[in-house]
């Protein structure tokens, strides 16, 4: 027999495209060659020299004849190397320099020593596996599949090893790692002095899951404030581990174990589009799905492309985020908790009365600074906070600052009420549902009432108060929301002025 083949698989953004890759030796040619048929791209073309000095190097000899690789289906592109080893076995089985009748299924990329090589996208790719093939996957790769059970499947680290196992070697197979989540980060809320509001502020965000706009002149700490935002948040469960895993597997960012923090991602403000929401020509995901479980943190707000922040409207929306290619779309995750944060001018020290830093910035240069988040992103914001200078006379009188230990208690018992009154965060409630479950008594809503025709709020902001409300309440242990809970809620209001 000159005839093999063994299954593979390739990624295609987030998605998994299944792949049959056939092997064809024609012994009576004379010529000794071989092609790659199926619309591989550069990488995939490239597999020929690796592949062929794998073989080599591993002490198999290179069969004779003419070698045609058939990569099936034709009309998926397929990009990277990790078709190597699929194709490195599905020549040595047509050569007869392997006996086997199982059913294979192979991922890995091959160095030219023999030596099979972590890939991207390993555990999007397991997760879709045929179960009825025994997996073959690169050694460095088993730490982020230990994340879920994955039977028949085991681990080498060489061709040779390769070999082995499918001729019937005994390896052992890759056991289910138990997952527990890393909670040391190296930032702690204890080393942030001061700026009490903000950080009420984002208690409320991490135990509701509200977005925050944070406001203030240069050094007065948002940049500080926002970092530690992941350690006061809810451990990630095991959904979430995998979820993020899979994204930063696909995006060739795992160091090898598995994602157990909240990402943090900060792009900076002259990011690309594409480098946001995701695409470019390997459909790589975006900050926004980097972000996804996590925090995006945009300083500078303003400061960000129009068509940057434009971008964000979906995923704030829908928690996804839509990549459009030339023949082509793709649906990436993209739920984060987003913090902005901006200067209260361009010059930034509007609003600060210190003797030293002045304001050069004229009235309509302010108003037009603070007008570019307003509309659909501002909508999406639920907490405005300040964050204000700090003078030498304060900051001397500072206390020691509660550690994010104690403030993680009050936010996990607030989101336990939460999930047992409505399956989820209040941030994440649907206007129906806001009419649910942030109902108010007779007094509260008279009091509400009054407040939102004085202050002429919106519809948008009276829906977002009361689910602020809702959550300060929550984190207050109270059943029922308070005109006090409603009056903290109203202070994180946008407020139409322009001063600080
Ligand atoms: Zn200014």
């Amino acid at each position: 027999m000159h005839y093999s083949s063994v299954k593979s698989a390739v990624l295609s953004g987030l998605r998994v495209v299944k792949i049959n890759v056939e092997a064809d030796i024609n012994t009576k040619s004379v010529a000794q060659d071989w092609e790659i048929v199926g619309l591989g791209d550069t990488s995939v073309k490239e597999s020929r020299k690796r592949v062929m000095s794998a073989i080599k190097n591993s002490g198999f000899g290179i069969p004779h004849g003419r070698i045609t690789i058939n990569l099936a289906p034709g009309d998926v592109k397929k990009e990277g190397a990790l078709l190597d080893l699929p194709i490195a076995i599905a020549i040595l089985m047509a050569a007869g320099k392997i006996n086997s009748d199982g059913k294979w299924f192979l991922i890995g990329e091959l160095g030219l020593d023999g030596s099979v090589r972590k890939i991207n996208g390993a555990l999007p790719i397991m997760l879709e596996k045929d179960d009825s093939a025994t997996a073959v996957v690169p050694m460095d790769n088993q730490m982020e599949l230990s994340l879920v059970n994955m039977p028949n499947t085991y681990a080498v680290d060489s061709l040779v090893d390769a070999v082995k196992l499918i001729e019937g070697e005994k390896f052992p197979p890759i056991e289910k790692a138990i997952l527990r989540e890393r909670r040391t980060y190296d930032v702690d809320f204890s080393e942030v002095h001061g700026q009490e509001v903000a950080k009420r502020a984002l208690e409320i965000a991490a135990a509701g899951f509200h977005n925050v706009l944070m406001k203030g002149p240069p050094g007065s700490g948002k940049t500080m404030l926002a970092r530690r935002l992941p350690t006061i948040m809810p451990p990630m469960s095991e959904k979430e581990i995998i979820e993020s895993t899979k994204i930063y597997s696909a995006a060739g960012m795992l160091d090898g174990s598995p994602i157990t923090q909240r990402p943090f991602r900060s792009p900076h403000h002259s990011a690309s589009t594409a480098s946001i929401v995701g695409g470019g020509a390997k459909a790589k995901p975006g900050e926004v799905t980097l972000a996804h479980n996590g925090v995006l943190f945009m300083d500078e707000m303003p400061e960000f492309k129009r068509d940057v922040l434009e971008a964000l409207r979906q995923p704030l929306e829908d928690g996804v985020v839509t990549v459009s290619r030339v023949k082509e779309s793709h649906t990436y995750p993209a739920r984060f908790l987003l913090i902005g944060a901006q200067n209260p001018c361009m010059c930034g020290w509007y609003g600060v009365e210190d003797g030293v830093h002045h304001c050069t910035c004229s009235i309509s240069e302010i108003i037009r600074y603070n007008k570019k988040i307003s509309g659909p992103i501002a909508d999406r914001m639920d907490i405005f906070v300040n964050v204000p200078h700090v003078d030498y006379d304060q900051y001397a009188s500072m206390k020691d600052a509660e550690p994010s230990k104690k403030i993680l208690e009050r936010v996990m018992n607030a989101v336990e009420i939460q999930f047992k009154r409505s399956g989820k965060q209040n941030g994440k409630l649907t206007a129906k549902e806001v009419k649910r479950f942030c109902a108010l008594g007779d007094a509260e809503e008279a009091f509400f009432k009054a407040a939102a025709k004085k202050l002429g709020l919106s519809g948008r902001t009276m829906e977002k108060t009361l689910k602020v409300a809702r959550t300060i309440a929550d984190l207050a242990g109270e059943e029922k929301i308070s005109t006090a809970h409603l009056a903290e809620a109203l202070q994180y209001r946008k407020k139409e002025e322009i001063f600080v």
